[in-house]
């Protein structure tokens, strides 16, 4: 079962919502699918046992043996990746172009090393992040590869539980967290932002035919947010799993960087228990009335 929990808006608690969640969950695969700023290893602190690059796309590369610096590759280059006869990979898009109008075949598309892909031990199961290079695209395929490489590990490891925290937005990146997942969890807050955001990234799972859950995180900071969330959820026939309080020492120990054992001893952790038992009945009573 893979639950994935997303924001819409950044810095709502996701990562730490996610964390919690884990604790309960165990033994589960924890996934940071947030490629451009994985932060859930901080709370988890894993021991690094694999890692390897990955490959997203292309670049190309010249080949000055054979270039005769005829110019062409640089007209045709869209981007402006070519000058001098050199390519500047930071610009190239992989797009092939340059490698068509070469005459002399000096011109070669090599698979582009866009990141890192991380397999770890955690302390509730394999722990499984990326870090997408400095400049690169591709992160929605990123987030696509390290979830295959999370469902590997549940194989290998017989793991029922995948908690995938997610990318935060409603681009590419969300699309790949959120597909074919049994729940996606949607982490808001009482803020005119986080509300709008909770609407538009609402539509984008529901488009995937993804059942939603929503926990609305610092409920305390706007009771009027709060009741317009709750009217919405009420409306869009969306359960609210979790209403968590803003807890100041949970927020210094994640200032101070603290594993996530600092925060068991919190209200939040207390709370999170009782949100992933009612998750975990929203997944289990789906997949019993799914078609056989
Ligand atoms: S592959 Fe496309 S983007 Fe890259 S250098 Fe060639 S034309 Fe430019
Ligand atoms: S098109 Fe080919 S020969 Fe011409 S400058 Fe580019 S790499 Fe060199």
């Amino acid at each position: 079962m893979e639950i994935a929990v997303i924001s819409g808006k950044g810095g709502t608690g996701k990562t730490t919502v996610a964390a919690l969640l884990g604790v309960y969950a165990a033994p589960v695969v924890m996934v940071d699918a947030d490629v451009d700023a994985a932060n859930l290893a901080l709370l988890l602190q894993p021991r690094i046992v694999t890692e390897e690059p990955f490959y997203g796309g292309r670049v190309a590369r010249i080949d000055a043996a054979q270039c005769n610096l005829c110019g062409s590759c640089e007209d045709v280059c869209r981007f402006g990746a070519v000058a001098g006869g050199v390519v500047n990979p930071l610009l190239c898009e992989g797009c092939g172009a340059c490698y068509h109008v070469c005459p002399v075949g000096a011109i070669v598309l090599e698979p582009s090393p866009d990141g890192c892909l991380y397999g770890a031990e955690g302390p509730y199961g394999p722990v499984v992040h990326a870090e997408l290079s400095v400049g690169r695209g591709n992160s929605g395929k990123l987030v696509t590869a390290v979830r295959q490489r999370a469902r590997e590990m549940a194989g290998r490891g017989g793991i029922a539980w995948t908690i995938i925290d997610g990318p935060p937005g409603t681009g590419c990146p969300v699309i790949a967290a959120v597909s074919r997942v049994d729940l996606a969890l949607v982490v808001t807050e009482p803020t005119r932002a986080a509300f709008h955001d909770l609407e538009r990234v609402v539509d984008v799972v529901n488009h995937f035919g993804v059942q939603v859950a929503v926990c609305i995180n610092r409920y305390d900071l706007h009771p009027e947010f709060r009741a317009a969330i709750l009217d919405y959820c009420r409306a869009a026939g969306l359960p609210v799993v979790g209403e968590l309080p803003t807890v100041l020492e949970a927020s210094r120990a994640l200032v101070a960087e603290k594993p996530l054992c600092a925060l068991m001893q919190t209200k939040l952790a207390l709370m999170c228990a009782q949100m992933w038992r009612k998750i975990k009945g929203l997944v289990v009573e789906a997949t019993a009335c799914e078609p056989v």
